[in-house]
């Protein structure tokens, strides 16, 4: 079994969601906000919307970042309707090839070796709870409709047999279910296999002030710190460490079944950064929360002084850290009159959750030509601004975080 405080209640949290301590100091409110990935309906703008709070929390135990909300997982992640999908962001597919090569070649794997991915998405073989996973069926992945447990792992090795390999990419700190994922992964994986998961870097969100990676979806943002405390719970070795870019910096950890393996320098040189960075002091999660509503009121006055000007304005891309950042600002369709999203995108025609602001075709900027565009995927601004150039777009980039920055075209 696994300790009870690893499976997150649905509602108020008080105590960390990894190590069980009160030790919790609040860094930031972000008020109460609506689901980020409910993408709202035409029809839904008459209705009611629910929010719920959306606060950081921050653990001086064990240097875990948490929601103190955790809402249920069938509102969150809907077996349909849900608008996320991996391979329309042509930066992230290739990321993603990159990352399976370097794992075949760290690990030796061979043609017959199982390998599993935890919240596929659209794209090895999958185990994805949304109807996104029918997408990836129709493009021949076998995968599974259904969130990842000891139930779902059992099934998977009498099928398939052990897994060498299992990778979740950015959803681990999403699980309510923690201590049923981890056994999970133990059912599954062969004596010497290996976890790899990747999620959003305490330390980047911290230095880069990404307030905007906090969204109901992220119940945790771990250190590595943190993550080496909830492995120690279970049967597991976290071998390695590496970092990286993708979604604004991000931590990707081996975890080796098995209890004390040899471990990588990676793991105490990494560990030695973060004390150094001031990631386990209080301090620093103060300076942080100032410096977020700093980066408020800078958008905020910037915006308003462009419309004062008479001067346009249109935000670019729609990811699921728009719908934070936006609620947060308290920026509506007075200040931006719409979001562009490219033509393939699930969410065009839909509108942001809470703002209500419309999300449309891309088409539209190179038509209109605005003064500023705001990339609101600022995390990819260098290709986004390369992309739309290429197309004939004149307009000024203003890119929102980690300072905002007013990009001359
Ligand atoms: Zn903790």
């Amino acid at each position: 079994m696994y300790p009870e405080h690893h499976s997150v209640k649905n509602g108020h949290i008080d105590k960390c969601q990894v190590c069980n301590s009160s030790k919790l100091h609040l860094v930031l409110d972000l008020g109460h906000q609506p689901l980020c990935c409910s993408v709202v309906t035409k029809e839904k703008l008459n209705k009611p919307e629910v929010t719920y709070p959306l606060r950081m929390y921050w653990c001086e135990e064990c240097s875990v970042v948490q929601l103190d909300y955790c809402i249920d997982n069938n509102i969150l992640y809907p077996p349909q309707n849900y608008t996320y999908k991996t391979g329309i962001t042509k930066e992230l597919v290739e990321y993603l090839n990159n990352m399976s090569k370097s794992l075949v070649s760290k690990y030796n794997l061979k043609l017959d070796d199982l390998v599993v991915d935890i919240g596929s998405n659209d794209g090895i073989l999958g185990v994805e709870p949304t109807n996104i996973a029918e997408m990836a069926i129709e493009s021949g992945i076998d995968t599974i409709k259904d969130f990842f447990n000891v139930k779902i792992a059992s099934e998977i090795k009498e099928k398939y047999g052990r897994a060498s390999l299992i990778t979740a990419t950015n959803v681990f700190a999403h699980m309510a279910t923690i201590g049923e994922v981890i056994l999970g992964l133990e059912t599954l994986l062969k004596d010497d296999g290996v976890f790899i998961s990747e999620t959003h870097y305490l330390l980047d969100v911290i230095q880069g002030g990404q307030f905007d990676t906090i969204y109901h979806e992220h119940l945790r943002t771990y250190s590595l710190k943190s993550l080496i405390k909830l492995f120690s719970y279970y049967n597991f070795t976290i071998t390695d460490v590496e970092r990286g870019s993708r979604y604004g910096g991000n931590i990707r950890i081996h975890a080796t079944k098995g209890r004390n393996r040899p471990v990588s320098d990676n793991v105490a040189n990494l560990l030695a950064l973060e004390e150094k960075s001031g990631i386990y002091k209080l301090g620093t999660y103060k300076n942080f929360a100032n410096r977020v509503n700093k980066a408020k009121i800078d958008f905020v006055s910037l915006i308003l002084k462009i419309k004062e000007e008479g001067e346009s304005v249109i935000a670019n891309s729609c990811p699921t850290r728009a719908v934070t950042l936006l609620n947060y600002y308290g920026v509506g369709r007075d200040l931006i009159p719409c979001i562009t999203e490219q033509p393939t995108s699930l969410r065009l025609g839909l509108y942001l959750p809470g703002k209500h602001i419309p999300i449309v075709n891309n088409e539209l900027l190179i038509k209109e030509q605005p003064d500023y565009v705001i990339l609101l995927a600022w995390h990819y601004a260098e290709p986004i601004m390369e992309q739309l150039k290429a197309r004939g777009l004149k307009s000024k980039f203003i890119i929102p975080l980690p300072d905002i920055k007013v990009v001359e075209n």
